[in-house]
């Protein structure tokens, strides 16, 4: 049969059967079919991880190893019930009951850390805040009257292991839940059968009447479980339960912060409805998990502010860089310019400013294709900053312009290094320069504009060379000296 099909005829054909077994009247047949409906989900698990062969195999053949367990412990039921006819508590049966937990709980805790990135430390931190939110009710309803119940240790540990077995997988379960990874249908038929297996437990253990009560719906939620789990190990997306989502970075969604809130909300909630109904007050279990909820949310925000940050600063990157290049862009070029402006104002040093436009740029694109030509530009950015020194700076200016601002440097030296610049220029290109020296008191764009012109002046000389811009114009200064070039 198609694979896909299989989990649908398996749960219908399930279905069926849990209804059946609804219509018999107690006894061995009827007993018999429970153990058999469970059996049926172990073998569709253990035969699913044994057909994996992939890191999922892991998993999935513990959460069967687990289900085992509480299918054996079920048989026992039978024979106790039907063929000893005794009623022993507690009895090996509790022994495999108690064993489907940790199991089951060490499958889910390898799936989440499987699923989630190691960086994610606030979905880490959100499972932590949930889980001991969640177990202050198991304590304060299911635990904490246990601990003074009276009778043999045995007898009071097992009482004991079913809310703490519980609580375990809970665990396990918040920690899935918390991961980033794809939302399968497998995946939810797991958590929605473990939600299920969680409150069946609760109200199997806070109901006075398990007899009575657990015979008929009580069981319901066992039996579903095991149909789920056979249905989610057929089912095609069975393999896929580590498959993570793309967006990897934990977001606080309004669902995640109402759940948050709300679990956190449990520890003053417990203390207010005992006050309120002159119960036995837990006020040490409810200190000290609100203790640790505080240190919990506050570690919470403190990863979420470091992420901010962290965020800030890789977007400030982006804005002050040239993407194609990695050069700084015009923004970081004009601020650094006005830093520089500052700086040689204050020590009388040199500030010279050269514009670079590739030659016949159009022509190279045109030739061997824009992807070619974006090497070309990304290469020359390369070679041209292996020459220049760390108190030189390279800005891309746009397109197949930038900028060279050349602190401390003289026209000469300046020179120079354009001249050492071209050299490197890769795959046989050659750009033109126009070269001008701050006169002091000229503004930003007034130099931007000198060399602007010197630019133009070296391409109508013929291109691969520099030209010295001609001295700034001042109201009363010096005349105009022309523009002079070199091909260095
Ligand atoms: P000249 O020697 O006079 O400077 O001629 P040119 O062809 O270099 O100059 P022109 O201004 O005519 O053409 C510049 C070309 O640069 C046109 C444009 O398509 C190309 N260009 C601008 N930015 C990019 C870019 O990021 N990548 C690529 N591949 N081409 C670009
Ligand atoms: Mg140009
Ligand atoms: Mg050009």
């Amino acid at each position: 049969m198609d694979s896909s099909r299989v989990w649908r005829v398996y749960l219908l054909g399930g279905f069926v059967v849990l209804g059946i077994f609804m219509l018999l009247p107690y006894g061995m047949p009827r007993d018999v079919l429970y153990v058999v409906i469970g059996l049926c989900g172990v073998v569709a698990m253990l035969v699913s991880a044994a057909r994996f062969r992939s890191a999922v195999s892991l998993p999935w053949a513990l959460m069967g190893t687990g289900v085992l367990m509480a299918v054996l412990g079920d048989g026992l039921w039978v024979y106790y019930e039907h063929i000893a006819e005794v009623n022993p508590f507690p009895s090996l049966a509790d022994g495999f009951y108690l064993l489907e937990y940790p199991i089951v709980a060490a499958a889910l805790h390898i799936l989440a850390r499987r699923r989630r990135s190691p960086a994610d430390r606030e979905s880490r931190l959100d499972s932590a805040i949930l889980v001991v939110g969640l177990v202050l009710p198991y304590w304060v309803l299911l635990i904490d009257p246990r601990l003074d119940s009276d009778g043999p240790v045995l007898t009071r540990a097992i009482l004991l292991g079913y809310p703490l077995a519980d609580a375990l997988m809970l665990a396990g379960l918040v920690r899935l839940l918390t991961t980033a990874g794809a939302r399968t249908p497998a995946f939810r038929m797991i958590t929605a059968e473990l939600v299920g297996v969680l409150a069946g437990d609760v109200v199997f253990v806070l109901v006075e009447d398990p007899q009575g009560f657990s015979l008929s719906l009580g069981v319901i939620p066992f039996l579903t479980a095991y149909l789920l789990w056979g249905a989610a190990a057929l089912h095609p997306s069975a393999p896929d339960l580590l498959r993570a989502t793309p967006e990897a970075a934990p977001s606080l969604t309004p669902r995640r912060l109402l759940t948050l809130t709300a679990v956190v909300l449990l520890a003053p909630g417990t203390l207010i409805v005992q006050l309120a109904f002159g119960l036995e007050l837990d006020a040490w279990a409810v200190a000290v998990t609100s203790a640790a909820l505080f240190m919990l949310v506050v570690a919470r925000m403190a990863a979420m502010l470091r992420r901010m940050q962290e965020q800030a600063d890789r977007l400030d990157e982006i804005a002050r860089t040239d993407t194609l290049t990695g050069l700084p862009n015009r923004r970081t070029l004009d601020a650094q310019l006005a830093r520089e402006y500052e700086r040689a104002a204050r020590d009388g040093a040199p500030l010279c400013l050269a514009l670079l436009d590739l030659d016949h740029f159009k022509r190279f694109n045109d030739t061997h294709g824009h992807q070619a030509g974006d090497e070309l530009l990304a290469g020359a950015a390369t070679a041209w900053s292996l020459v220049i020194t760390s108190g030189d700076m390279l800005a891309r200016y746009g397109g197949e312009e930038f900028v060279l601002l050349m602190p401390g440097r003289t026209l000469d030296d300046a020179e120079h290094l354009l001249a050492a610049l071209r050299v490197v220029t890769p795959q046989g290109q050659s750009f033109s320069a126009g070269l001008a020296l701050w006169d002091g008191r000229e503004s930003a764009l007034g130099l931007l504009r000198r060399a602007d012109t010197a630019l133009y002046a070296a391409k109508d000389a013929g291109r691969a060379r520099t030209a010295r811009a001609a001295p700034a114009v001042t109201p009363g200064g010096p005349p105009l000296e022309p523009t002079s070039l070199t091909t260095g």
